[in-house]
């Protein structure tokens, strides 16, 4: 990435005073996120293993009390509003939280936000933004920011994206930027919220997760996402049983809704044996897990694409030891495990595959675990 991991929380409050005036109250950033492994099973109430990337969102609050809500993010419009007021756009993912949150003894707020996630690649810069607006409401208003109180303020702005927004994702994005921890990755328990932290420690094992993005945009809100979660849920309901339990899909006549289902079935299995791996230090044995992954996403999900698969092909072409896309898909990104020597190498392949395939010239970033949304 070009843009050095910190900036945000600095561009943020320097922007708020050349848009606003003044000084914020104070700012708060929150991250994006890779999913290891664990892919479309959030709204199955399936488990899902994300960690946190070194890049954030930071926004820098400060409170009203004349009932507007001004909003700013920078390369965006500033949106003015008054408080209950319908908000359209960018906006609605900070005026959703606002909704969702409403927190107490709150009149108005003058937000400006700074981004370093990528936007629309799979890095879920929707749900880092949402988190650290939270987190700042949270810090002005009072509210709690141990691990229970970071649950409510995930729950908050999952209801802001699905209810608000109105983009149906299912609330992994949400925990892992508020309860993610540094060093470690997420095992997240999508049906009760309840959370095991899993050190991965890739320095250790000379490995690194790289993360391609495709500079394809994806696109939660036109309906294919949407139509993959009812799939999943008209599976359970023709089941008689959350996918999370069931053992064989073999029982559904309609062969596509059979493929959906077993893709989140034999995903669940996937993250279990993962987490089983990184408990144990094993973290080489991720590498055929996300092959299987992958593969499971593109023939049964059907949500990859050709850059997609161009990318994860490269980079086990190149002598990755595993790799899958992440996300929702139709583009985005996808991460590959490289041994640390190899890294250049796979970098160049992915490279060259997405010039032959006539795709977008491919950016890349290292994904350490890091931290959850916290105060700049
Ligand atoms: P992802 O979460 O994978 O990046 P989404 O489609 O879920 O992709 O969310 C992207 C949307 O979130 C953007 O189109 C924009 O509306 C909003 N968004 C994310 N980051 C910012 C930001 N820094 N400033 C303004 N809006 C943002
Ligand atoms: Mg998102």
């Amino acid at each position: 990435m070009t843009v050095p991991d910190g900036a945000a929380c600095d561009d943020a409050p320097r922007a708020f005073t050349t848009v606003f005036g003044g000084n914020p109250d104070g700012t708060w950033c929150a991250p994006g996120r890779v999913n290891l492994i664990g892919e479309h099973v959030d709204y199955a109430g399936g488990v899902c293993l994300p960690m946190a990337i070194p890049q954030v969102t930071a926004a820098a609050v400060r409170r009203r009390i004349d009932g507007r809500l001004r909003m700013y993010s920078m390369g965006f419009d500033v949106v003015d509003v008054a408080l209950g007021d319908r908000v359209d756009g960018w906006a609605a993912y900070v005026a959703g939280v606002v909704w969702a949150l409403d927190p107490p003894d709150f009149h108005g707020a003058d937000i400006v936000i700074a981004s370093e996630v990528p936007v629309g690649a799979g890095l879920s810069s929707s749900a880092a933004l949402e988190a650290s607006v939270a987190l700042a409401l949270a810090g002005l208003c009072g509210l709690p920011v141990d691990d229970d109180g970071r649950n409510v303020l995930a729950r908050a702005c999952m209801r802001a994206e699905n209810d608000y927004v109105g983009a149906p994702t299912g609330g992994m994005d949400q925990q892992i930027a508020l309860r993610g921890r540094a060093g470690h990755a997420l095992l997240l328990d999508c049906a009760d919220g309840h959370v095991e932290h899993i050190p991965v420690d890739t320095a250790a094992a000379g490995l690194t997760v790289l993360v391609v993005d495709t500079g394809t945009g994806h696109r939660l809100v036109d309906g294919r996402y949407g139509s993959r979660r009812a799939a999943v849920e008209d599976a359970a309901r023709l089941l008689g049983s959350p996918l999370r339990e069931v053992d064989s899909v073999s029982a559904l006549d309609d062969p596509i809704l059979r493929r959906r289902a077993r893709h989140v079935v034999t995903e669940i299995e996937r993250v279990h044996t993962a987490a089983d791996a990184l408990r144990s230090g094993r973290v080489h044995d991720l590498g055929p897990l996300l092959d299987a992954s992958h593969r499971s996403l593109r023939d049964d999900f059907e949500v990859s694409c050709a850059e997609l698969d161009s990318a994860v092909d490269a980079a086990t072409a190149a002598g990755a030891l595993g790799a899958r896309m992440v996300g929702g898909g139709f583009g985005g990104s996808a991460i590959a495990l490289c041994e640390n020597d190899d890294v250049p190498r796979i970098e160049a392949s992915v490279t060259a595959a997405a010039e032959a395939g006539g795709f977008p010239s491919p950016v890349f970033l290292r994904a350490t675990p890091s931290r959850s949304a916290h105060r700049c």
